[in-house]
C-alpha cells in the first residue's frame, strides 16, 4: 500500500509518498542513527507520482516531518500500537507496555500553530528576541556526520541561524525549536504491576521503528526459507513482496 503524507513543516503543500516496506529494504537497515533512517526512507519514498510537490529526498526533510513520516511507516508496519516488555528497574520482572502512538503524538503538540514565514523553501521562525532561523534538516546532520557532539551542534546552528546574534542563536535555537516542534523522544510513566514501584520509559520513534525492524530481521530469514522451500520463489522474489503479502502467504502456509 502506497500511503502519502503531508509535511507540516515545509512551505508549499509538498507531500511524500511511501511504499509499504519490503524485505529488501527490511534487510537493509542496520543501525538506528539518523543516516540509518534516511537511508530507509529513501529506499521506501514512491515515485508514482512526479510534481513538484513530491519530494523524493528524505535527507531534505525537516526532522519534525521526517518523525511524520517515520511514524506513518511505523503504523503501516506494525499498526497503530506500540506495544513492548520492559524489566522493572526494581523487582527485575518483565512487563508489558502498550500505547496508542497517534495518542502520544497528539500529546506532544504544541499549542500554538506553525507560525513561520515562508522563504527559500523554508520556514522561518523568528524568537521574541529577533534571532531568525529555520527547522533542522536531514542534510544538515549528515553534514556534521563524524564531528565532535559540541562542534556538530554550532555547525547546525549556524546552518539554520538565518539573522541575529550567534551567541544568543546557540542558547535561543534548540530551545525555540523543540518549542515549536517537539520530538518524539519522551519519558513515559509506568508502573509496574509486581511490585507496584513506578518508572520511566524511554520512548525514542525513529530508535523504536528502526529496532523492531531489526529485530524481525531474524523471522525474515525464517520467511524467505518457508516460502522459497513450499513456493520455488528466489530470494530476490520474495525480498521483493511487500512485507503484508509476505505475511499473508505465510498465514496461509501456517493455517493449512
Ligand atoms: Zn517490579
Amino acid at each position: 500500500m502506497v500511503i502519502n503524507i503531508p509535511l507540516e513543516y515545509c512551505p508549499e503543500n509538498k507531500w511524500i509518498f511511501l511504499n509499504e516496506l519490503r524485505g529488501v529494504e527490511e534487510q537493509m537497515v542496520s543501525g538506528s542513527r539518523s543516516i540509518d533512517a534516511i537511508m530507509l526512507l529513501d529506499a521506501c519514498i514512491g515515485s508514482v507520482v512526479e510534481s513538484d510537490f513530491v519530494v523524493s529526498k528524505s535527507a531534505s526533510l525537516t526532522i519534525p516531518d521526517r518523525e511524520a513520516v517515520l511514524t506513518a511507516l511505523y503504523e503501516n508496519t506494525y499498526g497503530p500500537k506500540v506495544e513492548t516488555t520492559v524489566q522493572c528497574r526494581e523487582c527485575k520482572q518483565p512487563f508489558d507496555i502498550d500505547f496508542i502512538l497517534s495518542d502520544l503524538i497528539s500529546s506532544l503538540k504544541p499549542n500554538e500553530a506553525n507560525a513561520g514565514k515562508e522563504a527559500n523553501g523554508f520556514y522561518v521562525f523568528t524568537t521574541n528576541n529577533g534571532i531568525s532561523f529555520r527547522m533542522c534538516t536531514g542534510d544538515d546532520e549528515l553534514a556534521v556526520m563524524g564531528m565532535k557532539p559540541k562542534q556538530a551542534e554550532e555547525v547546525i546552528i549556524s546552518r539554520c541561524l538565518i539573522k541575529g546574534d550567534r551567541k544568543k542563536a546557540r542558547k535561543e535555537i534548540p530551545k525555540a525549536m523543540s518549542q515549536l516542534a517537539p520530538l518524539i523522544d519522551v519519558d513515559i510513566d509506568t508502573i509496574c504491576p509486581d511490585c507496584e514501584t513506578g518508572q520511566k520509559f524511554h520512548f525514542n520513534l525513529q530508535s523504536y521503528l528502526l529496532n523492531s525492524i531489526i529485530r524481525d530481521k531474524k523471522l525474515l530469514t525464517f520467511e524467505v526459507h518457508r516460502l522459497a522451500v513450499h513456493y520455488g520463489w528466489g530470494l530476490n522474489e520474495i525480498l521483493q513482496l511487500p512485507r503484508s503479502i509476505r505475511h499473508n502467504f505465510l498465514s496461509i502456509l501456517e493455517t493449512g
